[in-house]
């Protein structure tokens, strides 16, 4: 058989409602055009993230009621411990509330003022979290990852010469750890080979430099390794995942993603020393070692995601509807960045509102329009995002994120027929003005006026 459907039945189902356009004219006025201040209850598909989202299983909300919530020494933690060694092998695996926690403490151990942090391409907490710090983040993505249009399979990986460079212009002494991402958020959910993982990690070896993973999508990630990469086919996920963690001396992990979970995260090491200071620091921040900043439900969950997560059938419904989403844009002559990525289609606002300029944030009032059309959450990335002080960003973008396990085959179709409604009017879409903004992170609460 040619179709591939949910791999799972629905047991519970929570009702969504679709708004009139009058209403939702309304709503737009009342948050000036800021979707991130629109109540969920308002919205009808929220493509807004994919992280913390998802649908958990029965047998995670099964083990919810099991969790164990000891302070100390938890059953729950030791189930948590045992699926986490199953599937990375490692031995020093702290629980934090959720991924930007594990960098938090990472980086108040390793970072600081003068220390260079490479990445492919850093995800925005983890850059904030090393800048906090007073250390330098660089993204040494390879130059495939900046084209909408290559098609390589491994657009993720890290340009091994970009790294070359970069240890000999600031020095050895300088880099405490070198990261790559799996799969490349920033970069619009891109892989990255198992190949390119061994080749940086070998690098960092000869110079004795620690290799990490973000490894929000380590699952992903690997599904595109066993479909994309030579020699890959016939393994299991689960062993190419064992394999990418065998490569790292740690890891971040939000377990929002990949984990299966709502809230939840990871920080995984090697280094006896490291494990002590991170320890101390999070018994000071998160909780004690044995539950880090989660309920002992919460564990339960974790344990049972991370299993179910590696699940071939689950992955190929996953990648597979997140390329249909993107196959039938395309096939509308919607640009987008191509190929699809794991976990989110980005749209190339540019060209899809290609009579609004930069200052007028296209990929805003795409964002807008498709609220206003049908009642669907995504979220621009572009000049609104990270333009600042009057430059624009170099793409405009409108992010589509897939909940896990959330939307149906005909919810996605809902999605594609009102992109290519909107697509077809395309030119009535208004560009927009910023009223009102914060200092920083100013996407979350900039105002505007439509034009
Ligand atoms: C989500 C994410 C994080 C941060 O995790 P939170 O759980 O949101 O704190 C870090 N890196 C990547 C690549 C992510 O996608």
């Amino acid at each position: 058989m040619k179709t591939i459907i949910e791999p799972f039945r629905i047991k519970v189902v929570e009702p969504i409602k679709l708004t009139t356009r009058a209403q939702r004219e309304e709503l737009l006025r009342q948050v000036a055009f800021n979707l991130f201040a629109i109540r969920a209850e308002d919205v009808l598909i929220d493509l807004l993230t994919d992280s913390g989202t998802g649908a958990m299983s029965s047998q995670q909300w099964a083990g919810m009621m099991r969790g164990d919530e000891s302070y100390a020494g938890a059953i729950s933690f030791y189930r948590f411990y045992d699926s986490v060694h199953h599937l990375t092998g490692f031995t020093h695996i702290l629980p934090t509330h959720q991924g930007r926690a594990s960098e938090r403490i990472l980086f108040s151990v390793v970072g600081g003022p003068g220390k260079v942090i490479p990445n492919n391409n850093h995800f925005d907490t983890t850059r904030a979290n090393i800048e906090h710090s007073g250390a330098e983040a660089v993204d040494l993505v390879i130059e495939e990852g900046y084209q909408i249009r290559s098609n390589h399979p491994f657009k993720g990986n890290m340009d091994p010469a970009k790294l070359q460079a970069l240890i000999e212009r600031v020095g050895v002494e300088r880099i405490p750890l070198c990261m790559i991402t799996v799969t490349n958020n920033s970069g619009g959910g891109q892989p990255v080979s198992l190949q390119n993982i061994r080749e940086i990690r070998n690098i960092c070896h000869q110079h004795k430099i620690p290799f990490f993973l973000d490894a929000c999508r380590f699952a992903e990630n690997a599904f595109f390794i066993k479909k994309r990469e030579p020699g890959m086919q016939d393994r299991t996920v689960a062993s190419i995942v064992r394999d990418m963690f065998d490569l790292a001396d740690g890891a971040t992990i939000s377990a929002k993603k990949d984990g299966l979970v709502n809230i939840g995260g990871v920080l995984l090491l090697r280094d006896e020393q490291l494990v002590r200071d991170a320890r101390n620091n999070l018994i000071l921040t998160e909780g004690f070692p044995t539950y880090g900043g989660l309920a002992g439900r919460d564990l339960e969950a974790l344990a049972q995601g991370f299993q179910e997560v590696v699940d071939e059938g689950y992955l190929t419904y996953r990648i597979r509807s997140t390329e249909y989403l993107g196959e039938k844009l395309l096939a509308a002559g919607i640009s987008i960045i191509e190929p699809p990525g794991g976990h989110a289609i980005y749209i190339d606002a540019k060209s899809f509102c290609d009579h609004l300029p930069a200052e007028q944030f296209p990929g805003q009032a795409l964002s807008v329009g498709l609220y206003r059309h049908a009642g669907i959450r995504s979220v621009e990335i572009g000049s609104v995002m990270f333009g600042q002080n009057g430059k624009s960003a170099p793409m405009e973008l409108v992010r589509l994120a897939i909940p896990r396990r959330v939307y149906t085959q005909s919810h996605i179709d809902y999605v594609v027929e009102a992109i290519l409604e909107l697509h077809q009017h395309r030119h009535e879409l208004r560009g927009l003005r910023i009223i009102e903004e914060p200092p920083q992170l100013r996407h979350f609460t900039v105002k505007f006026e439509e034009l």
